[in-house]
């Protein structure tokens, strides 16, 4: 199966003044998979909201490249070429108060792209496209004409996807779509974008800041910390059988249903601060909190490794395969 977006060595990084450079995306590489719920996950500031804004151009690379179907997110587009990935990917963001014009009515906001497209012949066509996208996401076609105060924050969350879905997209980034619901809410939307996943083909990059939130909806899953990538694999092989030392303290902060599991299994805590991306430390940027980290750990920046089938890590422990010598020694845990 060729890869829908393929991303290779990418780098997004801000000039922040006085000489200093916040590396907010630090050659990160990866596939997402037509069809499929790519999730990324890492505490805020890791870089995963940059890297969503850097797939959809809001951003240009620093370095390295990105494409989506196979041809360059950056690179030279022609103005047409440009309208059509501005449809092709698009976004939903967080908070979908802050992400809805509250001065326009449903309609207008629902229509945005509909009207940029020049998708709909005249108004009525206009307003029935409308209303059958508020089918779609389970509003009431009564709601057309109100503004976006006037409703819930799933309500609001329904509307910035029927926006999304207006002008027929392959590929939706959703940036923490789900952080800012109630928790009875957040399945609501998240089976709803499952639903639509189903109906229309649609592509996902899944951000999160909690593994709890995207283990459900994603195939696949990835975790940045500090401006990297430091490990990649299908969901159901993340918990199972995490590799890299901040999987497993992400993983160690999801309570367990059954107590058996929860005594059964290894806890690792994770210690002290993230440290700033402006100034990271040399070698792996996880070492300041890791309870394996050795020597080379400061030296070298671990390699971006397919330590099993499918299942990337980037990890000194690895650095001789899953049964290498450095076995992982835990200090202090
Ligand atoms: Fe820990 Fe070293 Fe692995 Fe980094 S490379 S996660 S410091 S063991
Ligand atoms: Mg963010």
């Amino acid at each position: 199966k060729k890869p829908l977006v393929e991303v290779s060595h990418l780098k997004r990084f801000f000039d922040v003044g006085r000489g200093q450079i916040l590396k907010a995306v630090d050659d990160v590489s990866f596939e997402i998979y037509p069809g499929e719920t790519f999730g990324l996950v890492g505490e805020s500031g890791c870089g995963k909201s940059t890297l969503g804004r850097t797939l959809i151009r809001l951003y240009d690379a620093t370095s390295g490249t990105a494409s989506f179907k196979g041809s360059s997110i950056h690179g030279h587009k022609s103005k047409s070429e440009m309208k059509q990935l501005r449809r092709d990917i698009q976004m939903i963001f967080q908070d979908p108060y802050a992400s809805l014009n509250q001065r326009m009515t449903v309609t207008d906001i629902i229509a945005e792209g509909i009207d940029a497209h020049g998708l709909a012949k005249n108004r009525k066509e206009r307003l029935q496209m409308v209303h059958e996208l508020l089918d779609t996401v389970g509003l009431n076609r009564s709601h057309a004409e109100r503004f976006p105060h006037e409703f819930s924050g799933g309500q609001r969350q329904r509307i910035g996807i029927a926006r999304a879905l207006a002008v027929n997209p392959s590929f939706i980034i959703a940036d923490e779509p789900i952080s800012a619901l109630d928790v009875s809410i957040q399945a609501q939307v998240v089976n709803l974008m499952k639903k639509l996943q189903r109906e229309r083909g649609l592509t996902y990059l899944f951000i999160a800041h909690d593994l709890s939130m995207v283990k459900h909806i994603s195939d696949r899953i990835g975790v940045m910390y500090l401006g990297g990538m430091v490990e990649l694999c299908e969901s159901d092989e993340l918990f199972d059988n995490p590799l890299h030392p901040y999987t497993k303290t992400l993983l160690s902060a999801i309570p367990l249903p059954d107590p058996k599991l929860e005594r059964s299994r290894e806890r690792m805590v994770l210690q002290g601060d993230l440290p700033s991306p402006i100034d990271p430390p040399s070698g792996c940027r996880f070492r300041t909190r890791c309870p394996f980290a050795m020597e080379v750990c400061a030296s070298e920046t671990p390699k971006w490794q397919e330590a099993a089938k499918g299942h990337f890590v980037a990890c000194h422990l690895y650095d001789n395969g899953l049964d290498g010598k450095a076995k992982p020694v835990a200090q202090g845990v």
